[in-house]
């Protein structure tokens, strides 16, 4: 009764549980909604302290994926899965072939990725199971690490707030403060030096931020004082909650720009942004460069293909951007409706789109 009141609170299709005692696999599977398309997300591999927050947590994620595809202008749906257990002693190859011949039965309804606690080594043995797989090492012909393709579409996403602001989309003579050099941190300051920016640069591992200052001439803060540091603007590409009532207090910036995910401590922080005059780029609309990547595996990689459609992240940008202006609602408000509308209009012509849906997971998977 519960597990149903949960799933209609937000009109999820299927909730799905695995185990297999042999291997010890404890494995839930979320698809939200698949209007647009199979479903697509990671598999968390964590050490949840209850079924409950493994519940939860596979919910949540799933959802947020519907919003990221759509968004993203993909055809596809939102879901996600999680296996209960630490990766670090649980993991087995067993368990993940388990996993695979699991996922194998939902028939292409749900395509499984990397996420935390997983990898692309992960997902070639699952792979050895099943075909609803992405995510896999270039090797493989899969798509390899997405970092440079999210800091790409973080690149463009930054380029249509600039325009709103500041009526230009060339970032030279820009500052961009950057937190994080890690993955997506470091390549995107490769972007921002080739458009002559200049690069503000933290992390808690000091190390991690030498190379761009180094490479890139980027001058290093202390990871408190990249909130209050000088800039236009701030790119979150660490961790997620870090926009609350204190940092953004503090914020010398006129745009929020970076690849992490759930940037915004709660919904309210987007107002905050709002009234504080700073232009927030939805995090699951700018970094969904990462996703963009992974999906093109469906058709059969290409990492040029795939940079071209993270590009497209400025018009999405720019859409929200419209939206919020239009309707006088925050830009995290805006990303949401836009999501929402696209769903709405497949689903008025379901007929057709399930057809062509159908036909795609058949031509791939069949
Ligand atoms: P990463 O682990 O490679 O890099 C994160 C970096 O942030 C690390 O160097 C870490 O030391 C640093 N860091 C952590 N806490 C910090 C703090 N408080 N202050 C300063 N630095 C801190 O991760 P990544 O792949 O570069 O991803 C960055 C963010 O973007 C994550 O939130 C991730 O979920 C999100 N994201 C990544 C991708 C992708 O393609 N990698 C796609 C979508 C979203």
């Amino acid at each position: 009764m519960i597990i149903f009141q949960r799933m209609r609170e937000y009109d999820y299709e299927e909730l799905v549980f695995f185990q297999d005692r042999s291997t010890n696999l404890q494995a839930i599977v979320a698809i939200h909604n698949t209007t647009l398309g199979p479903a697509l997300g990671g598999c968390r591999f964590w050490h949840y302290t209850s079924e409950r927050a493994a519940i939860d947590d596979v919910l949540r994620l799933a959802r947020g994926m519907t919003y990221k595809a759509s968004v993203a202008g993909l055809n596809l749906g939102g879901g996600k899965s999680v296996i209960i257990g630490n990766p670090k002693t649980h993991k087995t190859e067993a368990l993940l072939h388990a996993f695979g011949r699991f996922i194998h039965t939902l028939k292409g309804r749900y395509i499984v990725a990397e996420d935390v606690g997983t990898d692309t080594a992960d997902m070639a043995i699952i792979h050895r199971e099943t075909r609803h797989v992405v995510g896999l090492q270039t090797a493989r012909s899969g798509s390899g690490d997405p970092s440079p393709v999210t800091a790409y579409g973080v690149l463009h996403g930054m380029k249509a707030c600039t325009k709103s602001v500041f009526n230009k989309t060339n970032l030279g003579g820009l500052t961009v403060a950057i937190q994080g050099a890690g993955h997506v941190g470091c390549n995107l300051a490769k972007y921002l030096a080739t458009e002559g920016a200049r690069i503000i640069i933290t992390d808690i591992y000091k190390k991690n931020a030498q190379q761009v200052v180094n490479e890139f001439g980027a001058e290093y803060v202390e990871p408190e004082k990249i909130y209050s540091a000088k800039c236009d603007v701030f790119s979150p590409c660490a961790l997620g909650g870090i926009l609350d009532d204190k940092n953004i207090r503090k914020l010398k910036c006129a745009i929020v720009a970076g690849s992490a995910n759930n940037q915004l401590k709660a919904d309210r922080h987007g107002d905050l942004l709002e009234q504080h005059g700073i232009l927030y780029a939805p995090d699951y609309v700018i970094n969904a460069g990462g996703l963009i990547n992974v999906a093109q595996e469906l058709r059969g990689y290409n990492r040029s293909h795939a940079l071209h459609k993270a590009a497209r992240i400025y018009n999405a940008i720019a859409r929200v951007i419209n939206i919020a202006r239009e309707e006088r609602i925050p830009t995290y408000v805006a990303a949401d409706r836009m999501a929402e509308r696209r769903i709405e209009r497949a689903k008025k012509t379901r007929t057709v789109h399930g057809a062509r849906s159908r036909a795609l997971v058949r031509q791939i998977y069949t």
